[in-house]
């Protein structure tokens, strides 16, 4: 190495990768962050776009109690503690007994998957309760709209090894805006996008239009999708096992959009309400919502799973008609007409990212800690989201995975 070669190269600054630099400064190791885009913060990112904090990506603190961002939180709400979740039910919202009797629905369905025998593994769907009023809009609840995937896509092991349990908090500044806060400093070059890594001589090699880096250590954490895409070029070609991983482990599409909105009634929601609807007729797929976060004049929500996909590939516009139309379903054409400008998200077709985060495939829960296996003798690392067996597809299991692999480097 040169003198000026740091000990490692972290490409990728979203969570992983500011995780994984702060962890190796502190230990008093050199590093340099390399990042594609022009900002920092990956999957987390937080913009004003409809006015006040809007998170394009990731919006809740998941299974806050052992999130590694939950001291940083700063004002919030926990979201479990409001009650209001509305469903509708094609003409009409449901009312209180209809809500406990779709509470206890979901109760029984969860703990059909919970109980399922874990061998041999499956797609969750083939253990999951079927038929009766409520079943297909749980499994589309849990599915695309949690999940970014169809049930019948997830590997059933996976689903029941991922904690996605609550306190659930809602940071007023923005998830992204604290991961950018915790980047400040950091030896980070932006606009540096990756296009080959060589890892065949006694360090790496990383290469793009910028020009050359050498590094004792590479950790990578662009996403899975970008990785199967061919995103990076390895040279020597990536492990037969590795590669197997990265394809069993794809990314789901859960498209975030978000509406400036006014109107006198307010729609009769408060703060934080939410409302899904029941699938029926003209709502094979409905989306999601959730109404003026702390009390600002915005609603968000999400389209997820196989919809997504495809009005991800017909473009912005069809993804904002679509949410449109749904509103419309439930609060009618004066409701709609209360909705102002619009924002969607393009997470499935930014090329640096290709989705919003990952599942396992059916047969491949162990792609999580395979894909997180150091190679040649601990030279080339990968972290992110999908490398953590526990939190995985979430920023607290991205966070943890980058520090993880640096306190190991450092260790
Ligand atoms: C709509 C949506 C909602 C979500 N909701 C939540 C939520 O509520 N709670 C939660 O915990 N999680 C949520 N998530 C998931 C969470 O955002 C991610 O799991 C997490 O941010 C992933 O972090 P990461 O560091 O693994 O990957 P990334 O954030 O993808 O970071 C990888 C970085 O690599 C960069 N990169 C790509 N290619 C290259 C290259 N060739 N060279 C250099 N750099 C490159 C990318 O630009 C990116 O900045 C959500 C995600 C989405 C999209």
């Amino acid at each position: 190495m040169l003198r000026n070669d740091p000990d490692v190269v972290v490409i990728g600054a979203g969570c992983a990768g500011i995780a994984a630099a702060r962890a190796l400064i502190a230990a008093g190791r050199s590093c340099v962050v390399l990042e594609a885009g022009l900002r920092v913060g990956g999957r987390a990112y937080t913009s004003d776009v409809l006015g006040a904090p809007f998170d394009h990506g990731a919006t809740w603190l998941h299974q806050a109690r052992e999130n590694p961002l939950t001291p940083e939180i700063g004002e919030h709400i926990d979201h479990d503690t409001v009650r209001e979740r509305h469903l509708f039910l094609g003409d009409r919202f449901a009312t209180e007994e209809e809500l406990d009797e779709y509470g206890r629905a979901c109760d029984a369905f969860e703990e059909a998957i919970v109980q399922a025998p874990a061998e041999p593994d499956r797609a969750v769907s083939e253990v999951t309760p079927k038929g009766g009023r409520w079943n297909t809009s749980i499994a589309h609840w849990l599915g695309s709209q949690i999940n970014a995937a169809e049930l019948s896509m997830i590997s059933l092991q996976d689903y029941v090894g991922v904690d996605l349990e609550g306190p659930n908090l809602l940071p007023r500044a923005g998830v992204g805006s604290i991961v950018a806060r915790l980047a400040e400093g950091l030896p980070i070059r932006l606009g540096h996008a990756v296009t080959h890594l060589r890892w065949d001589g006694p360090g790496v090699v990383v290469e793009g239009d910028w020009g050359t880096l050498r590094a004792g250590t590479a950790i990578v954490t662009v996403s899975t999708g970008v990785l199967a895409a061919g995103g990076i070029r390895f040279t020597p070609e990536l492990p037969a096992q590795t590669r197997t991983a990265i394809y069993g482990l794809p990314m789901g599409l859960l498209t975030k959009y978000g509406f400036r909105a006014a109107g006198e009634d307010r729609f009769g929601m408060a703060p934080f309400h939410s409302v899904r609807r029941l699938l029926g007729p003209g709502a094979e797929t409905p989306m999601s919502w959730i109404f003026w976060p702390f009390g600002e004049d915005h609603l968000f929500g999400f389209v997820g799973g196989a919809r997504a996909w495809a009005l991800a590939r017909e473009g912005a516009a069809a993804t904002e008609a679509a949410a449109r139309a749904d509103f419309a379903a439930m609060f009618s054409a004066r409701g709609a007409a209360a909705l102002g400008q619009c924002v969607v998200t393009d997470w499935g077709t930014n090329p640096l990212f290709l989705g919003s985060y990952t599942h396992a495939s059916p047969g491949h829960r162990a792609s999580r800690a395979l894909l997180a296996a150091p190679l040649a003798g601990g030279r080339l690392r990968f972290a992110g989201e999908a490398c953590h067996s526990r939190f995985a597809g979430t920023v607290a299991g991205a966070w943890l995975s980058g520090e993880a692999v640096a306190r190991d480097l450092a260790g």
